[in-house]
């Protein structure tokens, strides 16, 4: 595996509006490396006059280029050049990502960047294939509707997984001839602006793609509020989807997208054929990106007669693991973004630790001998529902054990009463797998497997406060459209 030195991986901190970079704002905020804590760049903080030139800009390239109105499979053109030269340029987009994320660089090698690339590939397709119904009407009378893009369309991303997250909420877009400003994470600002260079030199239009660097409350919510952003396209926490649901409502009952938190549920049934290739599933769903992954399947729910052996075995998983930075191709447990969020993490494992709940492995820091934030692998049994660590989404590696008898008791354990994005159902009995998949509200069942490979076919968001609507298949693609109704009478007039 290729290895890199992180101090010679340059960034542009800048945002990037009407196809070139601007430096904009005189606030800037340190952004530190995930791995070891460093600062390594500050990133300017739009403020609302920012955001208001960015989305003019947007507006008025959207309003002037052919971008919306060239026929769409011009403009999946373009967004194939895009992929391709986002391909090309994997290793460095890369290093970006690895740098300033918690990303391993293999891995935003391997999957992200492919990923971001194949996914732009995937909307493209769709650019040409939902134009607009002819209505049934009268056989003197025309009526049809007619599929337009919004306009400008505010797109929001989350610092865990910058490049895949942002594209997701931005291809679609673009793809059905909206323009974007989008806004990733003040925590991983950069590795986002070289896509938006790659565009330009793809062929798209010059203010068709912009990106606004700042805070949520700052640059966020000035995006959320603009009289011409037509729609936002959010990926964060619940918390922050409700504050933009409701400045979306003040501000124009502007239409969202909403892909929220979750606390997913990973049901174990004791029939499992390969109960170690299940142990290694399941413990894969948590660690993956140290369980910073909105899919996380944090909740091990586990048929009884096999629960002291799965968890046994998980543990051994765990300890198999070993953190390190992002640019260590020895390490397969990634940082934890920020201290902060390390700190938070672990005081919701101590306060379920003193509520009565027992620790099998982890539960601490780990010292990776930097100022990076890591922490271990962690199993909590003997907890309940009321529990911090059960309620709450930990966002970390950090598991807990419920045990069942019966498919009844799984199927109660498994709902959450507040969110339902994923789950997984291990089990060779595919009428109870399907009666479980059916059963649990949730936007995404996995059976005998859990997480995504490249299934951009199959849509993804949550149920319940976890979400609104989807990232990824036909429905994300059709969600950046409106129709119109065109109605015409042709009837002879004698
Ligand atoms: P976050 O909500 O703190 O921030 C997400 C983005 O929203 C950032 O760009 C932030 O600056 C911005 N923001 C925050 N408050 C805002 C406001 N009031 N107005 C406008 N913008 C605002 O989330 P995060 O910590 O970056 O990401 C982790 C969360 O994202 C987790 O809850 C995770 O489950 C969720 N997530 C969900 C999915 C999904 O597909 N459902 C995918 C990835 C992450």
């Amino acid at each position: 595996m290729e290895r890199f030195d992180p101090d010679r991986v340059a960034v542009r901190s800048a945002h990037f509006i009407g196809g070139q970079y601007v430096a904009g704002s005189t606030h800037t905020m340190d952004v530190r490396r995930p791995s070891d804590g460093r600062v390594y760049a500050g990133v300017p903080l739009a403020d609302a006059d920012l955001v208001d030139r960015a989305v003019q800009d947007a507006w008025h390239a959207w309003k002037t280029s052919d971008w919306a109105r060239r026929a769409p499979r011009e403009r999946a053109c373009v967004l194939r050049r895009w992929a391709d030269l986002i391909d090309a340029d994997a290793s460095a987009l890369a290093r970006l990502e690895a740098v300033g994320s918690t990303r391993p660089f293999k891995d935003a090698a391997g999957w992200d960047v492919p990923f971001t690339a194949d996914g732009i590939r995937f909307f493209a397709e769709w650019a040409d294939k939902i134009g607009g119904d002819v209505a049934p009407t009268r056989s003197d009378h025309l009526g049809m509707t007619v599929a337009e893009p919004y306009g400008v369309i505010a797109a929001i991303a989350p610092w865990n997984l910058p490049l895949v997250m942002a594209s997701w909420k931005v291809a679609p877009a673009l793809a059905a001839g909206n323009a974007v400003v989008l806004k990733p994470s003040e925590m991983t600002p950069f590795s986002v602006l070289r896509l938006a260079e790659l565009a330009i030199e793809a062929g798209m239009p010059a203010g068709i793609f912009n990106i606004v660097q700042g805070d949520g409350q700052g640059a966020g919510a000035a995006l959320c509020r603009h009289p011409r952003i037509a729609k936002v396209t959010f990926t964060g926490s619940t918390r922050s989807g409700a504050a933009i649901m409701a400045a979306c409502a003040h501000s124009g009952t502007k239409p969202v997208t909403l892909e929220l938190g979750g606390k997913s549920p990973q049901v174990v049934f004791a029939d499992v054929p390969d109960l170690e290739r299940t142990v290694r599933t399941v413990a894969r769903a948590i660690t993956l990106n140290a369980g910073q992954v909105c899919v996380a399947g944090s909740r091990l729910i586990v048929q009884r007669a096999v629960a002291d052996r799965v968890v046994e075995r998980l543990a051994a998983v765990f300890a198999e693991l070993k953190a390190g930075p992002t640019w260590d191709p020895e390490a397969t447990l990634a940082p934890i973004i920020a201290r902060h969020e390390l700190d938070r993490i672990d005081g919701i494992v101590q306060r379920t630790v003193a509520a009565g709940a027992r620790l099998v492995a982890g539960g601490a820091p780990i010292d990776c001998g930097n100022d990076g934030a890591y922490y271990r692998p962690t199993i909590l049994v003997g907890v309940d529902p009321a529990m911090d660590a059960v309620k709450s989404e930990i966002f970390g590696p950090v598991i807990t054990v419920q045990a069942f008898d019966d498919e009844e008791e799984a199927l109660a354990l498994a709902d959450h009463p507040d969110y339902g994005l994923a789950a997984g159902v291990h089990t060779a009995d595919i009428g109870r797998a399907l009666r479980l998949a059916r059963g649990i509200e949730a936007g995404t069942v996995w059976i005998n497997r859990y997480g995504r490979t490249a299934d951009f076919v199959i849509p993804t968001g949550g149920y319940k406060r976890s979400g609104i609507g989807k990232d990824l298949g036909r429905q994300a693609y059709e969600a950046n459209l409106r129709h119109k109704s065109v109605l015409v009478d042709f009837a002879r007039e004698d």
